[in-house]
């Protein structure tokens, strides 16, 4: 192992630790929140270091970086089946470049998003799993579905024949104590519980980061979006998705 490798590698550990030590602290089943890791801004070497280290899903915000990257991995590495999760932004002019790449879209909160997609997803790659991306009370950004809004937005993108509607997301403002953490994400848990309870099939409820990891599988995450803890800090550098 080269020493960048390493230092990956040890910081993957430590944050799958931390995971393991939650999910069994919040009395839930082993294995039953997956890790994703966020490698936005981070570049091919970094990612070869990260499957080396055996990871072999990541999470991308910025459309044309993201695409280089999961184009170089298709060309030169065909023998591996990484999972490639869309997580930032998505605007309507982009969709189709997403939807002929990635794996997951979470971050559809407009069902004008979702019919693109669907239109756009090649025919002979499976369905687009997607997320709702749910915006959250006291969250300063726009994007995200209205909670009240779901059952509607759920209830149309199901219909569509080529996107796999999985479950929720949500990106809350990040704040310094605990309950002012855990408010927000038991929210997402409810809206989630709604949704199941109305009939949807959904699996997925995707929240946590870096800061707030914990807090999130006690209040029932099944996917956690983590950067900086494993790929250290980013240099956005004036990057533009
Ligand atoms: C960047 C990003 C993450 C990872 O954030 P860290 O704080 O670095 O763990 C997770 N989710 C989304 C949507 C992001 O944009």
């Amino acid at each position: 192992m080269t020493t960048l490798t390493k230092g990956l590698n040890q910081r993957y550990l430590a944050v799958q630790a931390k995971l393991s030590e939650s999910v069994a602290a919040a009395g839930r089943s082993v294995g039953s929140v997956q890790l994703l890791p966020v490698s936005k801004t981070f570049g091919i070497k970094a990612i070869e270091e990260a499957i080396a280290c055996g990871m072999e899903c990541f999470g991308e915000n910025y459309v044309q970086e993201a695409c280089e990257k999961i184009d170089y991995f298709k060309s030169v590495r065909p023998d591996l089946h990484l999972t490639w999760h869309f997580i930032g932004h998505l605007q309507s002019n982009k969709t189709r470049a997403v939807a002929e790449r990635f794996d997951w879209v979470q971050t559809v909160d407009r069902l004008k998003i979702a019919q693109r997609l669907n239109d756009q997803r090649p025919q002979d790659m499976a369905p687009l799993n997607v997320l709702i991306e749910v915006h959250i009370s006291g969250e300063e950004s726009k994007s995200g579905a209205d909670p009240k809004d779901l059952p509607a937005l759920a209830s149309e993108i199901i219909k569509l024949p080529h996107l796999r509607l999985r479950g929720l997301m949500a990106i809350p403002e990040l704040v310094d104590t605990e309950e002012g953490k855990m408010k927000p994400l038991l929210e997402m848990r409810k809206l989630f519980d709604d949704l199941v309870s109305k009939g949807f099939k959904l699996d997925t409820l995707s929240m946590g980061m870096s800061q707030d990891m914990v807090e999130a599988v006690k209040a029932g995450s099944t996917m956690v979006r983590v950067g900086t803890a494993i790929f250290g800090p980013r240099d956005y550098g004036g990057k533009q998705s």
